[in-house]
């Protein structure tokens, strides 16, 4: 297999050297800017990566969950990427081609059209855009507006599109005007103290009732944007059914429907696309990260009778990236021959199971969910009195399964409300304790010391996301679970006890491994 190709030089000036390293980390805290995100919480500084392996410059190994922020659907520097490359590379094709046509882009449609739900790809068209998911999102705002000469947007609470200007306004960190921000089914944390299913159905009745209420207060849609599975919002999956309202809602008020999988795209989910799941054909879907292999490459796809916009008006000089064409049909490809979407479903619920079953009896792991190898622990202080009454998730009876669905608590009455036909199983869940953002950090870094990298997310930065490659090995999965259960424990013993008590058995922290788990 391949190993990164670094310049000798390079690698000379750094290779297990940590005093280089600590040199480069230094340098970095003195030039770059406060905003650098990663880099705080990750002084890693890579120099080598394979598969799900990353070398830093002093020699050490990690295992890496977080994947390029979910770029990396095949790891670093999987052979068939860097072969397609390299073909790019030898056949001496023009790197920068604007929109112009090539075989390459050619090649990277076809793939991309055999992957797309079958609903959409019929009468679909690509605008491929800037680099970035957030140029992405900002072509399906600009597309949606165009289209029905509308200026609002239906956008949910804890939502990630972002950050420039309108992909900004439509996350839930910021109010902004137009935006109507509805309550996303965030089961652990519902809005209507319901949970599950039923509480997804609330929050479905809700936009319908406002979108239908003269007197609502809603700026005329665009459209409505949504994630199937929030990911920056803390790992958290709409029940499918939720999704199904959704369109309903959205199609039968002509509303565009736009799907961001810029991160649950290319088989993070267990599924091509995360909207496959619930079956739900989006008019628009957002696309980035994992679809160029690793390389900067967004496109917006979308029904052929939203393609209103005249020559010219969304242009832009970098939006024909060949190498990350290249890259990204041949993740595309490998990801649907090797069946890696369910390889995805398979090894994450795996995890989540290993996970729950971790957690139980552990009152600070307040919630364990994902959906395919988009997972998330949800930490909290369960003494910190935050109105739980009583529903600790951390026993496991109430813990929901890898599609947001309740594990089959009976509905409490508000069922009857919503009147008959529902879809929803219903379920019981009032509250839940306050996050634990300090505990997540600790985790994170004791998580590093392990030789193992995580991200964090949610709404107060209390959840730690694993996003691990879809070619994520059996013995990497044990590895990654030992290593992360070990840091848990491991912080909750450094970052003080609260209510924080370890079950009897678990077992003292042992020391890195000197080697990795490729
Ligand atoms: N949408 C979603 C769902 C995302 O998760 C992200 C990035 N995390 C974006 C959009 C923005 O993508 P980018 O960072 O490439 O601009």
């Amino acid at each position: 297999m391949a190993v990164t190709q670094l310049p000798p030089m390079a690698l000379a000036a750094v290779s297990d050297d940590d005093g280089a390293a600590q040199g480069i980390l230094r340098r970095q805290a003195l030039r770059e800017s406060a905003a650098r995100t990663y880099a705080r919480a990750l002084p890693i500084v890579p120099v080598r990566a394979r598969g799900m392996t990353v070398e830093g410059a002093d020699g050490r190994r990690y295992l890496d969950c977080l994947s390029g922020a979910g770029a990396l659907a095949l790891g670093h520097n999987h052979p068939v990427v860097l072969d397609a490359i390299r073909a790019v590379l030898d056949a001496e094709a023009p790197l920068q081609v604007l929109d112009l046509a090539t075989p390459v882009k050619d090649a990277f449609t076809d793939e991309l059209f055999a992957t797309l739900p079958s609903g959409l790809a019929a009468r679909a068209r690509v605008r491929f855009c800037g680099p970035a998911g957030t140029d992405a999102v900002e072509a399906a705002l600009k597309l949606v507006r165009t289209a029905t000469g509308r200026d609002g947007l239906l956008a949910f609470s804890g939502a990630y599109h972002g950050m420039t200007a309108g992909a900004l306004a439509a996350s839930g960190g910021a109010p902004s005007s137009g935006v109507t921000r509805l309550p996303y089914p965030y089961d652990y944390r519902c809005p209507f103290g319901v949970g599950g299913e039923h509480g997804a159905e609330l929050s479905a009745r809700w936009t319908e009732k406002l979108l239908d209420d003269p007197k609502g207060g809603v700026t005329d849609p665009a459209g409505m944007i949504l994630e199937p599975v929030q990911g920056e919002g803390g790992v958290i999956p709409a029940p499918d059914g939720w999704l199904r309202r959704m369109r309903d809602i959205t199609a039968a008020r002509s509303i565009p429907l736009i799907a961001d999988e810029v991160q649950t795209g290319v088989g993070r989910t267990g599924a091509l696309w995360a909207v496959d799941h619930s079956g739900v054909v989006p008019d628009v879907m957002v696309l980035s990260k994992a679809i160029g292999g690793g390389l900067p490459l967004a496109a917006v796809v979308y029904r052929e009778d939203l393609d209103v916009w005249p020559p010219g008006a969304h242009a832009g000089t970098f939006r024909g990236n060949q190498l990350a064409m290249a890259a990204g049909a041949a993740t595309l490809a490998y990801v649907r021959e090797n069946n890696l979407a369910e390889r995805a479903a398979t090894v994450g619920a795996r995890m989540l199971d290993r996970l729950r079953q971790f957690a139980t009896g552990r009152a600070w792991i307040g919630d364990v969910r994902g959906r395919g190898l988009m997972i998330g622990l949800e930490l909290v202080a369960p003494d910190a009195g935050s109105g739980a009454s009583g529903v600790n998730p951390g026993e496991g009876a109430r813990r929901v399964g890898p599609h947001g669905e309740s594990a089959g608590a009976q509905g409490d009455g508000l069922g009857a409300e919503l009147g008959g036909g529902a879809w929803y199983a219903g379920a019981t869940r009032t509250g839940a304790p306050p996050a634990d953002p300090a505990l997540a950090a600790a985790v994170q870094q004791e998580c590093l010391r392990r030789g193992l990298i995580v991200e964090l997310g949610g709404r107060h930065s209390a959840v730690i996301r694993l996003l691990p490659p879809l070619t994520i090995t059996d013995e990497q999965t044990e590895a990654v679970l030992d290593r992360l259960t070990d840091a848990l424990d491991a912080a909750v013993r450094t970052t003080g006890t609260r209510s924080r008590e370890l079950p009897p058995t678990a077992a003292p922290f042992v020391p890195p491994l000197a080697g990795d788990h490729r």
